[in-house]
């Protein structure tokens, strides 16, 4: 279970209510706050559990000398510590002690920084890093400065173990890679290219770091397809700032590429997403190693139910669709929102037969569940069919099969909708 909730302790009523109402109005995770040690400590008591993130004052009236800090870390929380006021000797204070960053209360865009910390923290439960070096003390080292931020760590000593690791945990996002190793001939140059080739910007973060400090390495690095590079003798807040920079990015480009290819209303992959991947599909069938079934779906008299119902429940209809069709397709099918109320399914290896039974068996559910609309005063049953047509012939494009699936989805519209032709 993943942890909600962030503490606040701040005993100025003034600042308090200035960082709880920045923080709602960026998230909605439920703030708990205290204005005092003691108080903290009870919250802690009934609630530790439900505590991702803390963002303590250094000074409370109860505990001058930064003592939240302890009983924070203590608790294993990851703290963000607010101070009025800053000097040398005190951020080698703060710093010296695992938290997360500290920030200055006097600055706004420091603040932003803060809610930056926040939303990459929560995101950091779901995820964990690999941290690949000869050195045992180096990857210790490593390890201490992401558990600060709560991403916790597999090890890896050498190139081969790491990409083993990679295969087996799909929850890995982030990879940190020392440039010598001395095991075997490879380096963590080798070992960013090789991950590069398996996963893209938007699935994998790469950052080199060596204490080595020739010039050339952070180049090697970025033109193999690191994302970052940083100098071994780095100090937390580089590391933090750094880390926490980079999986932002690769959070933003994973979000662009959602949005790219799938369709906003229905959550299905979109027509843009079915000509990429059939384009390495329709490449495999002209090898003869495959055979593809391709479905065009339209739903019958949808414009009745927009005109007699709605939009809104016209949309809530096409939802519905969308969500029979995933729910029996397989896996290694693709479904598409094509257009409008028109759908395209990618089959693979199926046999004309069984590619009917498959359109059939859809067009029969669909039928069987009507669209149950609750309103406080009434339940509608709206019945909702479809017509499709299909081909499993061998074309060398998906715009061929289409074409041909369309011809047949005319046939069926025209023998009286609600049936599947091939
Ligand atoms: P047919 O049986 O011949 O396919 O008739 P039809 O009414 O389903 O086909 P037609 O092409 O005349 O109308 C399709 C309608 O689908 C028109 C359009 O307004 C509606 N539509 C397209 N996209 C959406 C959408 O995202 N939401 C809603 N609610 N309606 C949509
Ligand atoms: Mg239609
Ligand atoms: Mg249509």
């Amino acid at each position: 279970m993943q942890s909600k909730k962030i503490l606040v302790i701040e005993d100025s009523l003034a600042m308090l209510t200035y960082e709880v109402e920045a923080l709602k109005g960026r998230f909605s995770f439920p703030i708990l706050t205290a204005s005092s040690m003691q108080e903290a400590k009870e919250i802690l008591k009934y609630s530790r559990d439900e505590i991702f993130v803390a963002l303590a004052d250094l000074v409370l009236p109860d505990a001058p000398n930064g003592e939240i800090i302890d009983l924070l870390i203590g608790e294993g929380i990851a703290t963000i510590v607010f101070t009025g006021q800053y000097n040398e000797e005190l951020r080698q204070f703060v710093m010296s002690k695992p938290i997360v960053d500290y920030i200055l209360k006097s600055s706004l865009n420091n603040f932003q920084y803060a809610l930056r910390l926040v939303a990459g923290l929560y995101e950091n439960q779901f995820i964990r890093a690999l941290v690949v070096d000869d050195s045992e003390f180096a990857r210790m080292k490593v390890e201490f400065s992401l558990s600060r931020l709560q991403i916790s760590v597999v090890h890896a000593s050498n190139i081969d173990d790491a990409m083993i690791i990679l295969t087996d945990n799909p929850d890995i996002r982030l990879v940190l890679t020392d440039y010598h190793m001395q095991s075997d001939g490879n380096n963590g140059v080798n070992l960013t290219s090789k991950i590069r080739q398996l996963y893209c910007s938007d699935k994998m973060t790469i950052i080199g770091y060596s204490s080595d400090t020739n010039k050339k390495l952070p180049i090697e690095f970025l033109k193999n397809g690191a994302n970052d590079y940083i100098p071994f003798n780095y100090s937390e807040e580089e590391f933090t700032l750094r880390v926490i920079g980079n999986l932002e990015l690769m959070a933003h480009l994973r979000m662009a590429r959602e949005m790219a290819i799938k369709d906003f209303l229905t959550g299905l992959y979109n027509r843009r997403y079915l000509f990429e991947v059939a384009k390495q599909l329709f490449h495999q069938v002209s090898r003869d190693t495959m055979t593809l079934g391709v479905a065009m779906i339209d739903v019958d008299f949808f414009k009745k139910i927009n005109d007699e119902f709605g939009h809104d429940v016209g949309d809530l209809a096409l939802k519905h669709i969308a969500t029979l069709l995933e729910k029996t397709m397989r896996k290694s099918d693709l479904v598409t929102r094509f257009g409008g109320e028109e759908f395209c399914l990618l089959i693979v290896n199926v046999e004309n037969q069984q590619m009917f039974q498959i359109v059939e068996n859809l067009r029969l559910l669909i039928e069987r569940s009507p669209l149950q609309i609750e309103t406080a005063t009434a339940c509608t049953s709206i019945p909702i069919t479809i017509s499709a047509g299909f081909t499993t012939k061998k074309f060398s494009t998906i715009d061929e099969a289409i074409k041909e699936s369309d011809i047949h989805l005319y046939t069926a519209k025209s023998q009286g909708r609600n049936c599947t032709c091939h």
